[in-house]
């Protein structure tokens, strides 16, 4: 990402909260951003999601200038490419947990006797095995935030970029949710994680700092 500036514009007021920022991610990172409240960190996520656009810069992802890609490369993009993990879980409130979870699968073209499989195996993992068929109001932050991880790894996406992954996790769920994200790691896959987290930010390979909008890199 080179010198994205995004500027939200309520009414007449015009917020700048993306302000120069130029970052770089290589194939196969283990990456923090940490930032105070309000200091664009989901803006960025968002920008580098392709789920928005920033007001001016430029952004290519693995090759493709996203500025410049269809509707049709982009959605390739969210839907195969990239594992998310929303800050606010953004789970489909209709669907059960382990419905949640196999979209991803199904997106692939996976069966959906297969992606049952799978989604019940790393809801296992996570703990919430006898959480399989509650919808997502019948389930408690930490246990949403999980069906989230789980639906965000589910198809072993090349960037995984997670919001506050571990916000809502206790210690061993969390604990659970980061080795989750190393063996993502460990087979290649590129992580960017938002994070509050200091124990989260430990375990990382690389630590970006934003603040009101500019990206410090070494302090
Ligand atoms: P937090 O740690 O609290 O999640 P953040 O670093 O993720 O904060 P952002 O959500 O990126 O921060 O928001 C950055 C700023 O942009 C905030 O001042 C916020 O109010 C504003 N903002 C975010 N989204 C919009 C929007 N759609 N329209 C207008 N302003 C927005
Ligand atoms: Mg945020």
């Amino acid at each position: 990402a080179q010198q994205l500036v995004k500027i939200y514009q309520n009414g007449s007021e015009e917020l700048k909260v993306l302000d120069d920022v130029s970052l770089q991610v290589f194939k196969g990172d283990f990456m923090a951003i940490l930032g105070p409240s309000g200091s664009g960190k989901s803006t960025l996520m968002n920008i580098l999601g392709c789920l928005d656009l920033p007001s001016s810069g430029q952004y290519s992802l693995d090759g493709l200038d996203v500025l410049k890609a269809s509707e049709n490369e982009l959605a390739e993009i969210r839907n195969i490419k990239i594992g998310f993990i929303f800050q606010k879980f953004n789970l489909l409130p209709r669907l059960t947990a382990v419905q949640n979870v196999m979209l991803p699968l199904l997106y692939r073209g996976v069966k959906e006797e297969e992606a049952l499989g799978l989604a019940r195996e790393k809801l296992t993992l996570l703990g919430l095995e006898a959480r399989l068929h509650h919808r997502p109001n019948e389930l408690s932050g930490g246990q949403q935030q999980r069906v989230a991880i789980a639906r965000a790894i589910i198809g072993n996406p090349q960037l995984l970029l997670a919001d506050e992954p571990t916000g809502n996790l206790d210690s061993k769920s969390s604990e659970d949710a980061m080795r989750i994200f190393k063996e993502l790691n460990a087979q290649g896959n590129t992580i960017l994680i938002i994070t509050h987290d200091t124990e989260v930010a430990e375990q990382v390979d690389k630590i970006v700092y934003i603040r009101d909008g500019k990206i410090y890199e070494n302090h």
